[in-house]
């Protein structure tokens, strides 16, 4: 059991200003595994001016000061590695063995390569008589989901340290404990007071604040498209930046020359890890009518790879879905699914005895899928695959375009040079080609109602960046 009473603001433990607390819930079992403070908006005001108070001394400093201390952070949350794997386990449900490798070590690897990207801030270039200069962007309240919560928090405070902004996080009020237990480290490390504040609250509660706020130059937020609109909503008033990194519901094309086998594993894989609950997965796979028979059979055998249960076991390769809210959302669209006419070839509503107790969902996969169908059209995070059969080409890059979305992609063809050609074809922000996986290196981000932002890489350090033009002629 994890107990946080203090919010970590302005450098320093501070009791909130409330006694409302949050109850962490771990999905495995349902049994209460944290608490933490609900914040309120006194917190939230007491954050955001200490962010704006040590924006002035934190821009100021030079790029090797911000890259020693980045690197610092990088050092201590390494030796922290089981704490940070056990936290998000225990309140997300992710297994813990695999836990190190797609919530953490990934995570800390790429908050590392931030020490590298400092001097940006301060590269100008001339031309045309225009001196183009670089500021930070101020006071950045920072947002994020449950579903992979360090990886989210690095990213943008990886580019928020490295440019000189200063910092209000809060994590998703499921999975508070990596923002909590980075602040410890900031703390150890030695960080100027201001930059780095926690808030742990309720999105409903204090997110409205936090996006309106007059203070707060930009807000960083991913989440649903719902919450996503609140935000902006929410921002305008006071007209800051806004980068939204929203939902998705992305396909994955086939072609008939491609290795089918490979593909549909890959496919597949892609949708079951982290119990479905990934914000790119390609749910939507396009496989050709004259392959579908056999990919279905390919597909139901990988899917029943997976071992579903405790995620301490190092046996199990799928644990719960992060809470028994996220488990009903996602058995009602499976259940919608078969009421509209799609085929279960695999999982489905029923939940086996032994895992009564948690937030479980087996590995589903869906055939007979018409685009039209409300799974193919509406995200349902977690472990949910539809398959779509289609005639040539041509109608696959249809289908894959006929959505809302726009986050990300996949194509597994004949070659590389092949799959290029279709994935420039469709409207999405990244696209994984003949079975690549996330890279830090790449900008990550929407098109369509996916979202405006870009996390990672040199666009995501721009997020983070104004412009300044300094006229010389
Ligand atoms: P959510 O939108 O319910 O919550 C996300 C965060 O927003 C939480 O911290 C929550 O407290 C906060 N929030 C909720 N309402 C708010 C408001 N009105 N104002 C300010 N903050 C508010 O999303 P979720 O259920 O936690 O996460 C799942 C969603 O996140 C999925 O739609 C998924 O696709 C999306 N996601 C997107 C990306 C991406 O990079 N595009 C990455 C991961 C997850």
């Amino acid at each position: 059991m994890y107990t946080y009473n203090k919010l970590y603001i302005n450098g320093d433990w501070q009791l909130p200003n409330t006694e409302d607390t949050i109850d962490v819930i771990n999905p495995a079992n349902s049994e209460l595994c944290a608490k933490t403070p609900s914040a309120s908006i006194a917190d939230v005001d007491k954050a955001i001016a200490a962010a704006k108070y040590a924006f002035a001394q934190w821009s100021a400093t030079t790029p090797a000061e911000r890259s020693q201390l980045i690197t610092a952070i990088a050092d201590e949350m390494q030796n922290r590695i089981d704490d940070f794997a056990s936290a998000i386990s225990t309140s997300m449900g992710c297994p813990k063995h695999l836990a190190f490798d797609i919530q953490v070590q990934g995570a800390i690897d790429a908050f590392r390569g931030y020490a590298d990207m400092t001097s940006y801030v301060d590269e100008s270039s001339t031309e045309h008589g225009v001196m183009q200069c670089h500021s930070a962007v101020g006071v950045c309240v920072l947002i994020n989901p449950w579903n992979y919560p360090l990886s989210q928090l690095v990213g943008k405070i990886g580019p928020a340290l490295a440019t000189g902004c200063t910092i209000v996080a809060k994590p998703a009020e499921q999975t508070p404990l990596q923002d909590l237990i980075l602040a410890e480290i900031f703390d150890k490390v030695g960080v100027l007071a201001g930059v780095f504040n926690v808030i742990t609250g309720y999105g409903f509660k204090i997110g409205e604040h936090l996006c309106s706020h007059p203070d707060v130059d930009m807000v960083s937020f991913t989440g649903s498209t719902g919450a996503g609109i609140k935000v902006a909503q929410a921002a305008s008033t006071t007209v800051k930046r806004v980068c939204q990194e929203l939902g998705g519901k992305s396909p994955f094309i086939i072609t008939d020359d491609a290795d089918l086998a490979a593909a549909v594993r890959y496919g597949v894989e892609d949708v079951m890890i982290n119990s479905g609950q990934t914000c790119c997965a390609l749910t939507r796979m396009l496989v050709p009518e004259s392959l579908y028979q056999q990919a279905i059979v390919i597909a139901k055998a990988v899917a029943e790879e997976n071992v579903v249960g405790d995620p301490q076991d190092e046996n199990v390769t799928m644990g719960p879905l992060s809470s028994s809210l996220q488990q009903k959302r996602v058995l009602d669209y499976i259940n919608i699914g078969i009421k509209e006419g799609a085929e279960l070839v695999t999982g489905g509503p029923e939940i086996p005895a032994r895992l009564q107790q948690g937030a479980y969902v087996m590995p589903t996969i869906f055939t007979n899928v018409t685009n039209d169908m409300t799974i193919a059209q509406e995200e349902i995070f977690g472990p949910v695959l539809c398959m779509i059969p289609y005639s040539d080409e041509q109608e696959a890059i249809k289908i894959a375009n006929d959505t809302v979305f726009g986050l990300s992609s996949g194509v597994f063809a004949k070659d590389a040079n092949a799959a290029l050609q279709i994935a420039r074809k469709i409207r999405a922000g990244q696209s994984y080609i003949q079975g690549t996986y996330f890279n830090s290196h790449a900008p990550f981000g929407g098109f369509k109602q996916s979202g405006n932002g870009r996390e990672w890489g040199v666009e995501g350090l721009r997020e983070f960046i104004e412009v300044q033009s300094i006229i010389i002629t």
